[in-house]
């Protein structure tokens, strides 16, 4: 297969985005995550496969998804549409019989060039606000080597190239994008490991070892801080963000994200529990403030 031909799973392309790095960007999600922060807005984005959006309001249960599926994984059970997703393989069969539009298939195969011909699109808008691509997720390292024959093609384009990362992968995959990445957008969400186990299901060594790596080549380095009530709002975990971002070189800012609840609805179409639904939403000028005062960099509130 040559590179060109590489596929990925993409689950979703957005355009003109103005929170996911400088200037106008294009932003590719790259479906399938290994950590499982239970404030996620994204949760589609989290299983590697495609995986079907479900509109329980406009089901009528006429049955006609039940009989595609060659998996035999849906049925109605006592007037209810249920899916065995450890049945489902994310085919799409069951979204086109439906005749009222309550199926919806996330993620699809998608080859180097079929993205990188999206993200041309706007190459004009890029030049004139200083903008190009984000790879996002998901976590975009888990596909580490279809990003990296997308952005090396960004590269050869002229196309500025930035990586919204987890970080939470083994250091070969992060360096197989390394050189084509020009801007690491770098999560951080605690540095307490017991907290960061509980709230994502993995530790943040291999993170926080990655981010040193990345820091000791001089990549450009943007910390992004998911403030989360409960989690890692209180003063000793923004002590410890400072801690870290002044002993690293390569940061040029913070950007406090503040939780909000916008992708709750989306656990119920996934067939998921959502656990932070009576969670208050931050406006993150406080901490925001705090982190400010206390490093000599520019702090920002979203983006
Ligand atoms: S996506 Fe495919 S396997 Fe999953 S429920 Fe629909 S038809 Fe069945
Ligand atoms: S085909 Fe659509 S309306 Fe019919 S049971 Fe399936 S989801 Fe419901």
């Amino acid at each position: 297969m040559s590179l060109q031909e590489r596929t990925g799973t993409i689950l979703d392309i957005k355009r003109y985005a103005i929170h996911d790095g400088p200037g106008i960007r294009t932003t590719v999600f790259l479906k399938g995550c290994p950590l499982s922060c239970e404030w996620c807005h994204n949760p589609e984005s989290q299983r590697a496969r495609p995986e079907i959006l479900y509109y329980e309001e406009r089901c009528t249960l006429c049955g006609a998804c039940v009989s595609a599926c060659k998996q035999g994984a849906l049925d109605i059970v006592d007037d209810r549409l249920q899916l065995d997703q450890s049945l489902c393989i994310g085919c799409g069969d069951c979204v086109p019989v439906c005749p009222n539009g309550a199926r919806e298939l996330t993620g699809r195969q998608m080859n180097v060039e079929q993205v990188v011909s999206e993200i041309v699109k706007d190459t004009l808008f890029y030049e004139e606000s200083g903008g190009g691509v984000t790879f996002s997720g998901g976590e975009p390292l888990m596909q580490a080597d279809f990003v990296r024959a997308v952005a090396a093609r960004c590269v050869e384009l002229d196309i500025h190239t930035a990586l919204d990362t987890s970080g939470f992968a083994p250091e070969a995959e992060l360096m197989k994008v390394a050189d084509v990445i020009d801007l690491f957008l770098y999560d951080i969400k605690t540095l307490d490991d017991a907290a960061h186990i509980a709230y994502t299901g993995v530790s943040n060594r291999s993170i926080l070892r990655n981010l040193r790596s990345i820091d000791e080549m001089g990549k450009r380095i943007w910390i992004r801080y998911p403030l989360v009530p409960g989690v890692n709002d209180v003063e000793r975990s923004l002590m410890d963000l400072i801690a870290l971002v002044t002993s690293l070189k390569s940061v040029e800012r913070v950007n406090v994200l503040p939780y909000h609840r916008a992708g709750a609805g989306k656990y119920a179409r996934l067939g998921r529990e959502y656990n932070f639904s009576r969670t208050e939403e931050p406006s993150g000028e406080e901490a925001a403030s705090y982190i400010a005062e206390r490093i000599d960099l520019p702090v920002r509130i979203g983006g």
